[in-house]
């Protein structure tokens, strides 16, 4: 079975992350970054898969060298081969599925594993345009997954309950925090990673169809209050709660 998954390089989420002085972008000064971590469990189970059914694993990442990191990580995990698609000009969702879908094209795999959405700009839209590029189906929030002989049977996860889809192969799927829990690299896969060739393609840049015009952190919070200390600042604290901060 041919497995692609699309891993994305995000900033670390205990990184205090800054934006750019032009306004418009993150600062990566100073910024750790790490495997999406939705991206983290489709590589699981993309590995899954390929134990169950043999075949080779590859993933694929859009951005610089330094997606290199992320894509060391997934073969330490113990993927097969790494591809980093390299671009640096401005893209936005559809630009960044536009590459994706051009290479899934050209490698024509049996499934395309991604996550729910990156972590850093949130938009959870790739999967979704890879699919409608490839004319492929997809199955988005997916916490269990089952491909036999060619059918897909796939729990997804829906308001209040879960949901379970037949599809076939080829098709992207989505993956959703529960899905597995991912592996840790082992030491052997750490070294077998070092070695590993990540293969490097300069894909062209495409005109974007939105624009950001602004990015900006959310507004400081304003000072807690302290009503009191004892029991005699229940009533002033519940009324607070009602009046000002309106949750009761
Ligand atoms: C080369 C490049 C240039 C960019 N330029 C700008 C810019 O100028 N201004 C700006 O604000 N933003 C820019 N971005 C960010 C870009 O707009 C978002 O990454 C894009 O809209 C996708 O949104 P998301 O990252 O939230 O992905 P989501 O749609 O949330 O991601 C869903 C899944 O798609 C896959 N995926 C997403 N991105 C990648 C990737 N790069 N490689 C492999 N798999 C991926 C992962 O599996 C991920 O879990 C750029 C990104 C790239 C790669």
């Amino acid at each position: 079975m041919k497995i692609l998954v699309f891993v994305n390089h995000v900033p670390d989420t205990e990184t205090k992350v800054k934006v750019s002085a032009d306004g418009k972008t993150i600062d990566p000064a100073g910024v750790n970054y790490m495997l999406n971590p939705y991206d983290e469990i489709a590589v699981e189970e993309g590995l899954k898969l390929r134990e169950k059914s043999s075949g080779e694993v590859v993933v694929v990442s859009l951005g610089t060298d330094a997606n290199k990191e992320t894509l060391r990580k997934a073969l330490a995990m113990g993927c097969d081969k790494a591809v980093v698609l390299k671009d640096s000009s401005p893209r936005d969702s559809f630009g960044v599925a536009r590459a994706l879908a051009d290479y899934a094209k050209e490698y024509s795999p049996d499934i395309i594993l991604c996550g729910k959405q990156s972590i850093d700009y949130d938009d959870a839209q790739v999967g979704g345009l890879v699919a409608e590029m490839l004319g492929l189906p997809s199955i988005s929030v997916v916490v269990n997954l089952d491909v036999t002989d060619g059918a897909i049977v796939a729990e997804r996860e829906i308001e209040g309950g879960h949901e379970i889809v037949h599809s076939r192969l080829p098709a992207v799927i989505i993956a959703q925090k529960g899905l597995n829990q991912p592996r840790y690299p082992s030491l052997k896969g750490i070294m077998d990673a070092k070695r590993k060739q990540i293969e490097e393609r300069v894909v062209s840049a495409i005109k974007p169809r939105v624009e950001v015009l602004a990015m900006k952190k959310p507004s400081a919070k304003p000072p807690g209050k302290i009503v009191g200390t004892d029991a005699s600042a229940i009533p002033e604290l519940v009324r607070l709660l009602h009046e000002e901060a309106k949750i009761i």
